[in-house]
């Protein structure tokens, strides 16, 4: 992008609330690149005349979390309305959407970015239904289009920003933040290949010093971070490149052509009017209790950036690491539980067990944490054992891999393996003595001064020792008799 300008982007941010059943009918929310194509269908979601919609209440209960997790104001009341359109994969001719009374407005999402904490307003989060799924197959000597009905009726929820986000880095920052928002809340797997969270960006630019937002095109279905940020990028240079040989953006709706890497206009930017919006007649409006919504409240997790900062300013971890906890829900609970079932907690010790080794276990097998045999309190027990002197750091290592394969405790593995540390001081003074008369040559070395072989002593002595002695008395000893 051309220097000078200031880029404003809001994003439309389409999630699948993966709840047991869809929005308005009792069918299942298959995985839609595994299932069978039209096998959770029937006629409310197939569109037939005369079906009747009614509204999935852990779909609700969803979208509330979602809404209070981002600090929105709920609405009492909110609406289901018709959004009239044609398309092949909306059986209906319409989709049920909210629009003029929405689940929720007016909430706020911190993200953390390279500069600091960026607040990002949400403008609304509504509830709405998704539509099908059109493959459309080019063959030899005929194309053609194929419907699949699973999707359609799958909760949605959208949420939608301010243009709050100047930069593509802020663009990452907000939605990885908002994935992380949701999966935390369990309701929804973050998947983007699966096509669970889609995007659109809103993208204007005007010159620096301006206060007026420049004109906005759209582009939809973005599907991933990379064609998102590849598309926002994209536009941003097309438009300054505009703007600054005195042409004007027209407002409009983009696509993003993959192979091209170019956006692609689709029509001219479609007005609220053109979908001749009206209250659903077949749905009372959605009534939220002050009751229920403080209940819902009550259930929310630990939002993950609130996580963030208080393993940084209250356990003291580095932001990297504190990073690594916090990104997945589940990896965070691990080291919390791990942290406060040791005897003597220890952050910074347990996370880097958690981040360190264990990581490296789970990224050489390819398993993921909650398959593998180990649990917080298993790992607890075996840093109490280091911390203790019972194991030295070393023997931990490998006793957390037979851990994590055997799913045996640590204490069992170390005392069935014999793999105690050995801190008896006069064992060890032995093997120095050995070792130091096994080798006059290199003793010789040492005291004329080539003192780098205090490290090749440490290792003869700890090889003798089967990796078990206690590495400061191996130090001190080492020292003492060189
Ligand atoms: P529409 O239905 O027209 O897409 P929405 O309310 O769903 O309207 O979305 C509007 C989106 O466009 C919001 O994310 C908003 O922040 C963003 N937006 C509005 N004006 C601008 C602008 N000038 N530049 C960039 N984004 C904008
Ligand atoms: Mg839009
Ligand atoms: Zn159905």
């Amino acid at each position: 992008m051309k220097s000078g300008y200031i880029a404003d982007i809001g994003l439309e941010v389409h999630a699948e609330l993966q709840t047991q059943s869809k929005m308005f009918c009792g069918c299942p929310v298959l995985d839609s690149t595994r299932a069978e194509p039209n096998t959770a269908v029937c006629p409310v979601c197939a569109g037939m005349p005369g079906s009747l919609p009614v509204v999935n209440d852990q779909a609700v209960a969803f979208g509330l979390r979602v809404a209070l997790a981002l600090n929105c104001e709920i609405n009492p009341v909110s609406q289901f309305a018709r959004k009239n359109y044609f398309y092949p994969d909306l059986p209906k001719g319409y989709q049920i959407s909210q629009y003029e009374y929405p689940l929720a407005e007016h909430g706020l999402l911190s993200v953390r970015t390279e500069a600091g904490w960026l607040d990002i307003r949400i403008t609304r989060v509504h509830l709405e239904e998704d539509t099908g799924k059109l493959t459309h197959v080019h063959a030899d000597d005929e194309s053609y289009s194929l419907v699949d009905l699973n999707r359609a009726g799958i909760p949605l929820l959208e949420i939608v920003s301010e243009p709050d986000m100047h930069s593509i880095e802020q663009v990452l920052a907000y939605t990885r933040a908002l994935r992380m928002v949701l999966q935390y809340l369990g309701v929804n797997s973050g998947d983007l290949e699966k096509g669970v969270i889609r995007f659109e960006a809103n993208v204007s630019v005007r010159p620096d010093g301006s206060d007026i937002l420049g004109t906005r095109v759209e582009i939809k279905n973005l599907n991933s971070f990379r064609t998102m940020t590849a598309a926002v990028a994209f536009e941003l240079d097309r438009q300054t490149a505009l703007l600054d040989a005195g042409g004007k953006v027209d407002q409009e709706t983009l696509g993003w052509d993959e192979a091209a890497e170019v956006t692609v206009s689709q029509r001219s930017k479609e007005e609220a009017h053109d979908y001749r919006y009206f209250p659903e007649p077949d749905l009372p409006p959605l009534v939220i209790s002050a009751e229920e919504i403080e209940a819902a409240r009550k259930t929310l997790p630990e939002r993950p950036d609130r996580k963030f900062t208080r393993f940084v300013s209250d356990l003291g971890l580095d932001a990297y690491q504190a990073e690594v906890l916090t990104t997945d829900r589940l990896v965070a609970e691990f080291y919390e539980n791990t942290l406060n079932t040791m005897q003597k907690p220890d952050a910074v010790l347990a996370a880097n067990w958690v981040s360190g080794e264990l990581f490296g276990i789970i990224n050489a097998s390819g398993t993921a944490l909650d398959s593998l045999p180990i649990s917080p309190s298993a790992l607890a027990g075996l840093l109490d054992l280091l911390q203790a002197g019972k194991v030295n750091n070393a023997t931990a290592k490998t006793v957390l891999g037979k851990m994590v394969s055997s799913g045996r405790e640590g204490l069992t593995i170390i005392e069935e393996e014999g793999l105690s540390q050995v801190s008896d001081r006069e064992a060890i003074a032995e093997i120095v003595r050995q070792v130091l008369a096994d080798h006059p040559v290199e003793v010789q070395a040492y005291r004329e001064g080539k003192t780098a072989l205090h490290q090749w002593f440490f290792g003869q002595v700890m090889r003798r020792m089967g990796g078990q002695a206690n590495p400061g008395l191996v130090q001190e000893l080492l020292k003492e008799y060189l």
